[in-house]
């Protein structure tokens, strides 16, 4: 029987963090030998937000690298550039036609990120929750490995799918394949530095909100050392009132590998001061293999630049493919 397949990305924008990692990446390389792999970089839903055009090419082949340097194996995995396959920014337009404005006027994302752009809010950034579901549906992808905070999008892209295929895939089989979200509990939800209430984020204006996988041992030391915590001695999980203690702790149970009944143990007894230098010396111990493949895969740029192009042409020969699918379902003539 075929694999299934899957189909995921993260944004080149920003320094990508332990919420990236924990959230995203290491579930698509546990899971990776089971399934077909498409992980792309989001080039196009980099820009929703201001950006820095001097950047963003340098940050896309970094995303790409930390990917192959987090464990992603060819042998499973194609990974391409989003913007590298223009199927994707075509099927973005066709949906838009079909997608009501109040469904993305309903996104929380969208909610959260407006207020930072203020009054004069990019389309795009309305249109963020369409271009992922195309992302999705040009593979006919059964699962998408993602954070927490995906899983509004990933019931958006299942609506849009369905729509679509009832209004014109009435006597035919469907044009697109409705996608399973993937989201386990541990790492789902990685918390911010600085404030246990709110996610950790690229976007965050403050780099001291988060861990980033590239960061330099002296900064990880100096980021735990000024994080949030609380007055309260002895450390536990689960605490509604205690949103930094569980992130923190949970942090340590992840990069650890120890089980939750095994840092509650170990744990329960301590103050920060005794606790810190632990999670600080576990982070950069578990980051460093990572670092040092990372900085072997930027020194040969030409392997890259291969890994990226065999993945383009695997990427856009299911993409073309679904994409004139949709359009035949639509009525277009199609080119000859
Ligand atoms: P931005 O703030 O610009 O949206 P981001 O930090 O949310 O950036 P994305 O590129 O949007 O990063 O998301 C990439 C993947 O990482 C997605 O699967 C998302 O669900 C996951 N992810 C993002 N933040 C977290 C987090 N704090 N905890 C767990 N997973 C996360
Ligand atoms: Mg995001």
């Amino acid at each position: 029987m075929a694999k299934q397949r899957v189909l995921s990305g993260i944004q080149p924008t920003g320094n990508l963090h332990l919420g990236n990692y924990l959230g995203a990446i290491r579930n698509w390389v546990e899971g990776q030998s089971q399934y077909e792999n498409f992980f792309c970089v989001v080039d196009l839903h980099a820009i929703t937000a201001p950006h820095n055009p001097a950047t963003l090419a340098a940050d896309t082949y970094a995303i790409a690298a930390i990917y192959l340097a987090c464990g992603i194996d060819l042998q499973h995995a194609h990974i391409f550039v989003q913007s590298h396959v223009p199927a994707h920014s075509e099927l973005t337009w066709l949906l838009n036609c079909i997608t009501p404005l109040n469904w993305l006027e309903d996104m929380i994302q969208f909610k959260e990120k407006a207020v930072r752009q203020g009054e004069n809010v990019n389309v795009g950034l309305l249109d963020y929750p369409v271009l992922m579901a195309a992302d999705i549906l040009l593979y006919q992808a059964d699962k998408v490995p993602v954070g927490e905070d995906q899983k509004q999008h990933l019931e958006l892209t299942r609506d849009i799918a369905a729509r679509f295929n009832h209004q014109f895939c009435k006597d035919k089989s469907p044009t697109f394949k409705l996608p399973e979200p993937l989201i386990r509990a541990a790492g789902a939800r990685v918390m911010s530095l600085t404030d246990g209430t709110r996610k950790m984020s690229k976007s965050d204006p403050s780099d001291l909100s988060r861990i980033n996988v590239l960061d330099a041992p002296e900064q990880i030391q100096s980021k735990i050392k000024r994080c949030k915590t609380d007055p309260v001695r002895g450390l536990e999980f689960d605490n509604p009132e205690r949103p930094e203690c569980n992130n923190l702790l949970t942090l340590y149970m992840l990069m650890s590998g120890k089980t939750k009944a095994e840092v509650t143990t170990e744990c329960q007894d301590m103050g920060w001061g005794q606790f810190k230098p632990l999670l600080t010396e576990t982070t950069i111990s578990a980051l460093q293999p990572i670092q040092d493949k990372y900085n072997d895969i930027m020194a040969d740029k030409g392997y890259l630049e291969s890994v990226l192009r065999q993945g383009q042409e695997a990427a856009a020969a299911i993409a073309n493919q679904t994409l004139n699918q949709a359009k035949s379902a639509l009525g277009y003539a199609l080119p000859l």
